[in-house]
């Protein structure tokens, strides 16, 4: 079955009681048994499993090419319970540009644990080797990349991982599984923070891992999230389940838009350069065009006139909102620099952009008056 099949039906039947076709939502938060806690549908407890949370799981493994799939609170629990599921000695990559909370938890924690983290350039294979050859357990890669929207080439990263008996993990929350598959590249793990495209409107916290296959690294992760009980919500399940039915047809617009947007961000004189995989002057655009289907709704943009006229800019945008976060219907603008806050790596005269489901020429009138008045 086709994606954009598979994204309305995944986890769709309708209910077995009512015959309802949108899924009920199960609040219970648990579920009668016999006398020797024997369950009668499979379900006891709402932390370990819950009917609507399996709708959502079954979609995301489904649209992912996975065999499992588990739901966490937000993205960050998510990247939290299955890198502390690494044994303490582990060793982990970390690409330099990634998302400044999974940086922050790399860094900051997870050495506490007695796990080691390097951080490099997951675009410099032979870097990567290297740094394999000093021991790893598992490689994290994210692309495209937040916020420098780095390419890197999934089939050679898990080659790479594989031949050091290491596992890859790859954050695909950018791409969504409309855009890029890294199971079927290589990748051992999906990671997404369902925040993003998957509920698709700002609206739902969440997040999820895509595993290959249900092994013992699944079940243990899986254990792991029902004991320390970072669990998603059953509304914010049904919501992210929701998001799944339309995500095809939004990241085919979010991709049109940005890339007019991209277009002309290039054509400016006060740009420096847009980092966007869509444009042939990105140096991963090559990569971006073998192994995903099409570059995504987010770009950033950096200008000659540095901090001051980024932040110039994003003063004067109207229809582009001042917030961070991204995937949503609405096109927003961060000057990440500043939210990333005094450990940021982000240059400063750099902007975000999620591009939206406005029209695009609405989009691109809203940024001609901004740099002209900035
Ligand atoms: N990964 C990426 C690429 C992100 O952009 C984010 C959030 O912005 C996360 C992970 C963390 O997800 P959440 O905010 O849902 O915890």
């Amino acid at each position: 079955m086709r994606l954009e099949t598979l994204a309305i039906h995944a986890g769709g039947e309708s209910d077995r009681e009512t015959g309802a076709l949108t899924p009920p939502i199960h609040l219970a938060t648990t579920f009668k048994h016999g006398p020797a806690g024997e369950r009668i549908a499979g379900y006891e407890y709402q932390r370990e499993s819950n009917p609507t949370n399996e709708r959502l799981r079954a979609a995301i493994a489904a649209l992912e090419g996975g065999e499992a799939a588990l739901t966490f609170a937000s993205g960050m629990a998510a990247v939290t319970t299955l890198l502390e599921s690494l044994p303490s000695g582990a060793r982990l990559l970390l690409p330099d540009d990634c998302y400044s909370g999974v940086r922050m938890l790399a860094t900051e924690f997870l050495p506490e644990r007695g796990i080691a983290v390097q951080r490099l350039d997951m675009a410099d294979l032979a870097a990567v080797r290297s740094a394999c050859a000093g021991g790893v357990d598992l490689i994290w890669a994210e692309t495209p990349s937040n916020p420098l929207m780095k390419v890197t080439d999934i089939a050679a990263l898990a080659a790479l991982a594989h031949e050091h008996g290491a596992l890859l993990v790859c954050d695909n929350t950018f791409a969504s599984p409309v855009l890029q598959q890294p199971l079927a590249l290589g990748a051992d793990i999906v990671m997404h923070s369902t925040t993003k495209y998957f509920g698709g409107h700002s609206d739902v916290l969440g997040g999820a891992l895509a595993f290959k296959h249900d092994d013992e690294f699944c079940k243990r992760i899986a254990h792991r999230l029902h004991i320390t009980g970072a669990v998603l919500a059953p509304f914010s399940a049904w919501l992210t389940l929701r998001g799944c039915r339309s995500l095809p047809a939004r990241m085919a617009m979010h991709c049109a838009n940005a890339r007019k947007v991209a277009e002309f961000l290039a054509a400016q004189p006060q740009v420096e350069r847009v980092n966007y995989p869509g444009l042939p002057s990105h140096p991963g655009h090559e990569l971006a065009a073998r192994q995903m289907r099409d570059f995504g709704g987010m770009l950033s943009v950096q200008f000659r006139g540095g901090r001051e006229t980024a932040l110039a800019v994003a003063g004067k945008l109207r229809l582009f909102t001042n917030a961070t976060s991204l995937g949503g219907c609405e096109s927003l603008v961060e000057h990440r620099g500043s939210t990333e806050g005094p450990h940021t790596t982000t240059p400063q005269n750099l902007l975000r952009i999620s591009v939206g489901l406005e029209h695009a020429d609405d989009l691109i009138a809203d940024l001609a008056q901004a740099l002209r008045e900035a």
